[in-house]
């Protein structure tokens, strides 16, 4: 076949957080438009999401939750048939040549089902698959050819330069798996929304962005080195340019920085702020941050100076024997510090916590329960408490699988409820839809009824 594949329809299909359009397809969008392809985008997710009841659209906003997008599937099929049609129908008719799906964890049913449905309704259409859960699965040696069967291309890594190849240089791949060069990120042109104004984001004034790519850590628990090999940051000026650009022209005043850190550099990072401080906008931001010995006490009075709402950290634990287990990289000495800068410098913040860490015992718990104790005046919000999950490409399950005791469930949801009581006590504000949200990480979804079943 020798069509032309230089126009690539996007797809991403539920379950993905549906309050702000995806940052991932606005990326892609912006770069491919800048290289001079014909792209247009799909917002299947958001779609979707407008149709369905208040009880499922609670579900639909938890953050991991791979069995639902399973069972919406069959779900919509079942209840909404006509919406899932012409869904195929309108996907494997759009003129694109190339049609390519972003597969999340929390997406990867819905995207495998649709993909399958649109290859079979229209086989002359190359389908592409890439995403997160595209190279978790290949770092952690799961065999993608199989589940990803449907693809013309599976793209590993980061995505851009692999998809620009494809889309520009006229060769066929049949199921071809490419380990994607990451791009080079200080030339990386900014996200573009315009092929997603249309949608009804519940957030209409607020965006997701980024300045940063991959993690300066390695903790024990987790996945996110796997998605990309090296930590970059933007230049600071393009990403201010940038926060300015939306605000001018699309009156938006609010972002979310979607990186793993934007912290990871202090310098940079410092510059980012300075630009901000100087360009005097009455711009709002949040992200996640890392808790770091080496951040001065003046970069966290330049953060509230620069407009910075909220900072997410993961604290994970209270007790230095299991921050050391878990490779944090800080003790609860460095949070307390971290903490207290934030709270002298009168900027808010929430923390997350792990519980239940392979080799936890009930002193741990105890140590953490007396460090939030002891800080209940310096930290404002408990956002997040769940139990450990293992994940395959984490660390502690390559080098050695499970190490230690993993205490019983029981045991660890006692915890978790404890250390909300203390919170509640100590004047600690807590969100509930995020305690223990993560133990409906394989729950069924009943596709009768559309509720959850444990
Ligand atoms: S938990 Fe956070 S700091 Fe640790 S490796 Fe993952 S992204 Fe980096």
């Amino acid at each position: 076949m020798n069509e032309s594949k230089n126009s690539i329809l996007l797809v991403q299909s539920p379950r993905i957080w549906p309050r702000l359009p995806p940052l991932g397809m606005a990326a892609l969008y912006g770069y491919l438009r800048a290289n001079g392809i014909d792209v247009s985008v799909m917002d299947v997710n958001q779609r979707l999401y407008q149709v369905v009841d208040d009880s499922i659209k609670q579900l639909w906003e938890l953050p991991v939750y791979p069995a639902f997008s399973r069972a919406l599937w069959d779900f919509l099929n079942r209840h909404h048939p006509q919406k899932t049609e012409s869904l195929i129908e309108e996907i494997a008719g759009h003129p694109a040549q190339v049609i390519g799906f972003s597969v999340w964890h929390s997406s990867l049913h819905f995207s495998v089902s649709l993909a399958q449905a649109v290859k079979l309704r229209a086989p002359e259409k190359r389908i592409v698959a890439g995403g997160p859960e595209v190279t978790l699965r290949y770092r952690a040696n799961k065999d993608i050819t199989n589940i990803f069967s449907f693809a013309d291309l599976i793209i590993v890594g980061e995505g851009e330069k692999a998809l620009l190849n494809y889309l520009t240089n006229g060769a066929d791949a049949v199921n071809k798996i490419c380990v994607s060069d990451p791009p080079e990120i200080r030339t990386l042109p900014a996200p573009d929304f315009s092929g997603l104004k249309s949608y009804p984001y519940r957030y209409s004034s607020a965006l997701p962005v980024w300045m940063s790519r991959g993690c300066i850590r390695r903790c024990a628990f987790c996945a996110e080195h796997t998605l990309t090999d090296s930590f970059r940051m933007k230049n600071p000026r393009t990403v201010v340019d940038e926060l300015q650009h939306f605000y001018f022209h699309d009156g938006i005043s609010h972002f979310v920085f979607y990186d793993s850190l934007i912290n990871g550099d202090l310098q940079i990072f410092e510059e980012f702020l300075d630009r901000m401080v100087q360009s005097a906008l009455p711009i709002k931001w949040e992200g996640q941050v890392l808790i770091r010995r080496d951040m001065p006490s003046r970069l966290f009075v330049k953060m509230k100076q620069a407009g910075c709402y909220n900072m997410f950290i993961g604290l994970e634990s209270g007790s230095n024997r299991i921050l050391k287990l878990m490779r944090k990289g800080f003790t609860t000495e460095d949070a307390t510090r971290f903490f207290q800068y934030a709270y002298n410098a009168g900027l808010h913040f929430e923390v997350s916590m792990i519980l239940g860490f392979p080799g936890e015992q009930e002193d741990d718990f105890r140590t953490t329960i007396r460090f939030f104790q002891d800080n209940a005046l310096i930290i404002p919000k408990l956002a997040q408490a769940n139990p450990y999950i293992e994940l395959e490409a984490s660390p502690i399950f390559r080098e050695n699988g499970i190490r230690g005791r993993i205490p019983p469930s029981q045991v660890v949801r006692q915890w978790i409820t404890e250390l909300v009581e203390t919170c509640r006590q100590n004047n600690i504000a807590v969100t509930p839809a995020y305690i223990n949200n993560l133990t409906l990480y394989e729950a069924g979804f009943d596709a009768v009824s559309g509720k959850v079943v444990m």
